[in-house]
């Protein structure tokens, strides 16, 4: 089945005296298990793409298919709740609030939709060997570095055991090691089914993914896929 399907998305921006067609038909489907990256150059339509994705954004046309339900037949308060659901985020700057402890931070998303404390140790228990974060949990975000702070908002974004993960340049903030790092995890939780979609200008980055789709002006005019060999790393 498609976790994801973009059929005919378009997206106007229109400002004063300035009509901007920042999607112009955008067509592809995300299939459960797959690793895709989206890249592209400033202005191409990232930015626009990942946050009608995330269903934070309406196209101004065309149907958005998520497990197979059209996210413009439900209602505003339907889609946040299959969004808080289904839908995981791993963003540049990591968005983890400094207040709570990385442990906390990890179960925000669990506390909101009133998940059991049970429930949440052991969906932690289950990701943190996979992650390497057991010794950052009582530690603050602004205690750790950035690889470690991305480590631990990939757990947030994971813990709600979400169909579809979205990542928005994961890699942007943090150093060629770190990023490397981050990678790896990346493929390390794809290797064990997690249905990831990343934005990226890095092509570096995007060379973890299996399927490459490239956008400029708005529609996607290139995709590539990666081999089986597991050569270059
Ligand atoms: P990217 O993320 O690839 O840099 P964007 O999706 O941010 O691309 O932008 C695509 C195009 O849409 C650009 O021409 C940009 O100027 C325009 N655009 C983006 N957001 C808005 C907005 N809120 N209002 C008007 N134009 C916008
Ligand atoms: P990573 O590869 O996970 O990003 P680094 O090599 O950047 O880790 O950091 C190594 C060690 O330095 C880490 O154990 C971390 O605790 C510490 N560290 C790095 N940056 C910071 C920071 N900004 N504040 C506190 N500790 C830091």
């Amino acid at each position: 089945m498609s976790i994801l399907e973009c059929k005919n998305i378009k997206k106007v921006y229109q400002t004063k005296n300035l009509t901007t067609e920042a999607l112009r038909d955008v067509n592809f489907s995300v299939e459960k298990g797959e690793f895709i990256s989206i890249m592209g150059e400033s202005g191409a339509g990232k930015t626009t793409l990942l946050n009608i994705l995330a269903t934070l954004d309406s196209p101004s046309s065309g149907v958005l298919l998520l497990n197979g339900r059209n996210m413009g037949s439900l209602k505003k308060e339907e889609v946040s709740a299959f969004r808080r659901r289904e839908l995981g985020f791993v963003f540049q700057d990591f968005n983890l609030l400094d207040q709570f402890n990385n442990r906390d931070n990890i179960f925000l998303p669990l506390v909101l939709s009133e998940e059991k404390e049970s429930l949440m140790q052991e969906r932690l228990a289950k990701m943190q060997g996979i992650l390497g974060i057991e010794e950052l949990l009582e530690k603050y975000p602004y205690e750790v570095s950035g690889g470690q702070k991305q480590r631990i908002a990939i757990a947030r974004a994971m813990i709600t055991t979400p169909s579809l993960l979205l990542a928005d340049e994961p890699t942007g903030a943090l150093d060629s090691a770190s990023s490397e790092m981050i990678l790896q995890l990346f493929h390390k939780i794809h290797a064990e089914g997690q249905t990831i979609l990343m934005v990226t200008h890095s092509l570096r980055a995007a060379s973890y993914a299996d399927r490459v789709l490239f956008i400029k002006d708005g529609v996607v005019f290139h995709e590539i896929y990666r081999g089986n060999e597991e050569g270059q790393r």
